[in-house]
């Protein structure tokens, strides 16, 4: 590491980059600009590295995209020496891969952990950022980088009486480090997002009684997670750079089946055939099968009958099967489900469906969960209710640019980004995975090492060519937020009440901010926008540090 006298800037005490957050982006950040030689510092909120995975320790916790393709592309080494138990790695083997990169590469001794940044603040005389922490220091530093992730910040539960229940209460996002036991207790499950359905699968064959809280229901798929063999681990580790290479090349930065087929290029035969295929394959198979699903409404309602057929074909009760089947939204502009078993959880006699929207929950009392029709009584109620998606934790401290120009004000309509890494009006400010991304509807891992690519790439230049300050052109910025805008209108996605579109969230701005292009053209765009001594940018040059 550089030594800090070293520092461009001049002074000790400046630092190069702070990093923010120690998820799966903070962590490939951190890797990244220490190899530069940069004087780095990295906050963690939690008391160890794993961002959604330290946090997320719910019953049933498990990735839904291929553990294979959800982890880092950029050690070698790590690829290597690292083996995946199964298709889909629950959260305890998530964390121990997570503990083997940081150990591996030597990652921990740069964060300070338990500590969060309360406000960052451009300041124009000396062309550096003052960043603030809870434990009262002010930190100044050439460059922020905010790996904070887009769902980092768990939604207090907007249910009259929160916090009043005597019994056993958890929220999904906190959940303790000691083991919960539910055998022969009363169990509400309050959510039945990609939470909540894992949270059921697993709660209900252990609870004594478990109710659950369904209010939208949700598609959700087969995942038919499998232990991978030795000889299919040896052949993915030495096709590893064919893998990448193909991921990113793809829509959805992932090695998912994808289609050029569209809808109504094939028969009504081949049509249920294909879906069928997709269903036995498991995973998110299903999205793959025609290339127009998410824009061509006729083919999105042939797949959600589908989807609904195979609901009651596995509920037993076909009053509880109609009550689960999702109806009035599209199929996957809500976020898709993969579960193990969810249904057949409903087929035990000691698991109770109870529909909040015929039934609505009312309050929750000290002894339990008040609906319409009378009280529930819990031992332990577990809030699988969303997040403050995309934007909670760059608005949850005061971020201030140029002139005092503050991110929130900026973003009260909604967020307005450069590819959803840089904000004009505010210099030498980057996001990892930020809100106007290919985010939540691409592979995350594929997103932050592309981003960090692209800072990385904006600081050596700017150290290359001794300038000070950059930020996106206000047209470049205007020009990206236009795209989104078009690709937006062009899909379904943003036909159903969810996290996607801020719709979870009172009082938030509504929206399809995501950059609904894929992946591959995300990729594109940050690479032309790199081009030419990076000519989306605006510069200034280089000065002297002010005294302060
Ligand atoms: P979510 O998808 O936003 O679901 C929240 C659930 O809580 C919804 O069913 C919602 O119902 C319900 N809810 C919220 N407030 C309520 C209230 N006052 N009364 C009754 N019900 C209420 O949140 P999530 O399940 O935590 O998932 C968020 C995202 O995290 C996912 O979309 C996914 O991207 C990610 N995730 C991924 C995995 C994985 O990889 N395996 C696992 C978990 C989460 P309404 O829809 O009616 O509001």
């Amino acid at each position: 590491m550089k030594d800090l006298e070293a520092s461009p800037r001049g002074a000790a005490d400046v630092l190069d980059v702070i990093v923010v957050g120690g998820g799966f982006g903070g962590m490939c950040a951190t890797y990244t600009f220490r190899e530069m030689g940069l004087n780095i510092q990295c906050f963690e909120a939690g008391s160890d590295l794993g961002g959604v995975w330290f946090w997320n320790r719910y019953p049933g916790a498990r990735v839904d995209l291929p553990s294979i393709d959800y982890s880092f592309s950029f050690a070698p080494e790590i690829e290597q020496e690292w083996t995946w138990s199964e298709e889909f790695a629950a959260q305890p083997e998530l964390l121990k891969y997570i503990d083997f990169v940081a150990t591996r590469l030597d990652l921990r001794k740069h964060f300070r952990f338990n500590t969060r940044i309360t406000g960052a603040r451009w300041d124009e005389a000396s062309g550096l950022w003052h960043v603030s922490t809870d434990k009262g220091d002010t930190l100044r530093t050439r460059y922020c980088v905010m790996a904070t992730g887009p769902l980092s910040v768990q939604k207090t539960p907007d249910i009259a009486g929160y916090g009043r229940f005597k019994g056993e209460s958890y929220l999904s996002g906190s959940w303790p480090h000691e083991p919960v036991s539910y055998a022969g207790k009363r169990v509400g499950i309050i959510g039945v997002g990609s939470t909540g359905i894992q949270c059921v699968q697993e709660v209900g064959r252990q609870a004594g009684e478990l109710f659950v809280f369904q209010r939208t229901p949700s598609f959700t798929m087969p995942m038919r997670n499998q232990k991978l063999s030795a000889d299919y681990v040896a052949d993915v580790k030495r096709n590893y750079a064919g893998l990448r290479a193909a991921a990113r090349a793809s829509t959805v930065g992932g090695l998912r089946p994808q289609s050029s087929r569209a809808f109504y290029s094939v028969t009504p035969q081949t049509r249920r055939q294909l879906l069928e295929d997709a269903w036995k394959l498991g995973g998110l198979c299903i999205l793959g099968t025609f290339s127009d699903l998410m824009t061509n409404q006729e083919a999105n309602d042939y797949v959600a009958d589908f989807l609904r057929e195979k609901i009651s074909d596995v509920v037993k009760d076909p009053v509880t099967a109609e009550k689960l089947k999702p109806r009035g939204y599209p199929v996957f502009a809500r976020r898709a489900c993969l579960d193990t078993g969810y249904y057949e959880t409903y087929n035990l006699p000691n698991v109770h469906l109870m529909d909040c929207l015929e039934d609505p929950i009312l309050e929750i009392t000290e002894k339990g969960i008040r609906l319409e029709s009378g009280e529930v009584e819990l031992d332990m109620i577990i809030f699988a209710t969303g997040y403050d998606g995309l934007t909670g934790a760059l608005m949850a401290f005061d971020v201030q640019g140029r002139d005092g120009l503050r991110l929130k004000d900026k973003w009260q309509e909604g967020p307005r980004s450069f590819l959803g890494v840089a904000v004009a009006g505010f210099p030498n400010f980057f996001m990892t995975v930020g809100p106007n991304g290919p985010s939540a509807l691409a592979n995350i891992i594929r997103i932050n090492e592309n981003d960090v690519a692209l800072i990385a790439r904006a600081i050596r230049h700017m150290d290359e060519n001794g300038l000070t300050a950059m930020e996106p052109r206000q047209e470049a910025e205007d020009a990206w937020m236009e795209a989104i805008r078009a690709a937006a209108g062009r899909t379904l996605l943003s036909k159903a009440k969810t996290w996607y579109v801020g719709a979870n969230v009172q009082g938030k701005s509504q929206g399809l901010t995501m950059f609904t292009g894929g992946f591959a053209k995300y990729a594109e765009a940050c690479e032309d926008a790199a081009k030419d001594g990076f000519h989306a940018f605006r510069f200034e040059p280089a000065r002297a540090l002010a005294a302060e």
